[in-house]
């Protein structure tokens, strides 16, 4: 595991500028972008059943909405800092911008642990943080989603809180919705699908099939998961996983050298992507430490677990055979071991391209729950494809003419439609 000091908001602005630096941005777009246009800083006070008042400190950054209403998560997380929401908001607009959907980003969050509190609790935390936000967000304005810790149930208590306070149905104020209301079809499998839509293209560049590569795996949640399912599906071998362990509170990597097959890691998996250690065991995997998952001998690394989990103190133990590293995390590597990365010669699909397809399927909910019409789901993994694999192509075109790498590519891609949109709009 990386071990870095990291400010996430400090990076998020260096790589901003460098990408202002490549494109020659005047002195006063730089200043517009390179800071949120929007924070809201506020405290929840919520009375618990037994009648004392807890009080939450939540979130709300809104970095740019020159290309359309504000779209970004809301995380419960104990050790949640203004600025590493800061640092995501402004991300979410670099990703909206790069894969061409009319969102802004936006980024939320309260400091809370949800595992500590009731379900009631947890109600009155999602209802709080929409009394707080509710003139500052909504369909046109700025719509949350699910973030880290958040789900359906705690989306549909805050969409039910802005249509109390709104009087009326507002299904686009909020996506990530239970699909029994509004919820897009799969939304679930929308993010690590889109992983594997761009590792597909990056293997064609390659020249390589799915079916002759062996993968391994940081993380086995959400992302995971699906990533694991459709690489599986077209023909790869994930050879090793890792993931956290409640108990020990260490993550174990877990190995088969002949393959670890899905269905059978799921079947022996808990709600939160924890892999039961003795069955693990039992079915024939090998038991590592926490970051064998990086030293295996694959061609696909991907990291989609945590922030900065490859990092000076680490990634020199990447094997030689690795040739892509596909991030379905947010910021899984420190700049400074992406700098060794890129000496070695690995192709690394940043993450705000990579992990793309969750933010592109919460659009296609907005558009679904604003015109009140859903599709059904192979309308919406084709819509997927098609939008994920035409970003693609645009940043490696760009890379390519420019002689950079893919996040320098994608950053230049998303500030410079930005850039463009707050022109036009005559604001700078
Ligand atoms: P999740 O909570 O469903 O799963 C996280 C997984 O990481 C679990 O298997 C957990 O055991 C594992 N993990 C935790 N600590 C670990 C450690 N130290 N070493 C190894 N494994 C560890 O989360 P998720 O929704 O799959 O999200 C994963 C990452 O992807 C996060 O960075 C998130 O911000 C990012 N992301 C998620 C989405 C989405 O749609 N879910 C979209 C974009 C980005």
């Amino acid at each position: 595991m990386g071990n870095e000091k990291i400010n996430p908001y400090k990076m998020a602005q260096a790589q901003f500028d460098k990408a202002a630096d490549l494109l020659g941005l005047e002195p006063n777009v730089r200043e517009l972008l390179r800071q949120p246009l929007r924070e809201y800083q506020f405290v929840i006070p919520i009375r618990s059943v037994d009648g004392d008042v807890k009080v939450f400190k939540g979130f709300r950054v809104q970095h740019n909405d020159a290309l359309g209403p504000c779209k970004g998560g809301i995380r419960f997380h104990p050790l949640e800092t203004i600025d590493q929401i800061r640092a995501l908001s402004m991300l979410m607009t670099w990703k909206c911008a790069v894969v061409d959907i009319p969102l802004g980003g936006a980024m939320g969050g309260v400091v809370c642990d949800p595992h500590t509190l009731s379900t009631k609790m947890q109600e009155r935390l999602c209802r709080g943080w929409v009394r707080q936000m509710s003139k500052n967000i909504g369909p046109f304005t700025d719509i949350p989603e699910p973030d880290i810790m958040t789900n359906p149930q705690h989306m549909l208590w805050m969409l039910d809180e802005y249509e109390v306070l709104h009087g009326g149905r507002y299904p686009g104020a909020v996506t990530g919705k239970p699909v029994t209301v509004g919820g897009a079809l799969g939304r679930t499998e929308a993010t690590g699908f889109g992983v594997v839509y761009m590792l597909r293209e990056a293997l064609k560049k390659l020249k390589l099939k799915p079916k002759d590569t062996v993968a391994s795996v940081q993380g086995f949640g959400n992302v995971a998961q699906h990533v694991i399912r459709l690489y599986e599906q077209l023909g790869g071998k994930v050879i090793c996983v890792s993931c956290w362990n409640h108990h020990d509170r260490v993550a174990y990597s877990f190995r088969k050298e002949d393959g670890l097959e899905f269905k059978t890691l799921l079947s022996i998996t808990d709600d939160f992507g924890e892999i039961d250690k003795d069955k693990a065991r039992d079915i024939g995997c090998e038991v590592l430490p926490e970051d064998a998952w990086l030293e295996q001998e694959v061609d696909i690394l991907i990291p989609a677990a945590l922030e900065y989990q490859i990092a000076m103190n680490n990634v020199e133990s990447i094997n030689g055979r690795v040739k892509i590293i596909a991030e379905g995390a947010n910021t899984p590597i420190t700049d400074e071991a992406e700098a060794v990365i890129n000496r070695m010669g690995i192709l690394v699909i940043p993450d705000f391209i990579s992990n793309s397809g969750g933010v592109i399927c919460s659009y296609f909910e907005q558009v679904q729950s604003n015109s009140n019409h859903y599709w059904a789901k192979d309308e919406v993994f084709g819509k997927l494809d098609v939008k994920m694999t035409a970003a693609f192509i645009n940043v490696c075109e760009l890379a390519e003419k420019r002689g950079i790498n893919l996040r320098d590519a994608a950053h230049l891609i998303g500030v410079a439609r930005v850039a463009q949109a707050c022109r036009e709009r005559g604001w700078i």
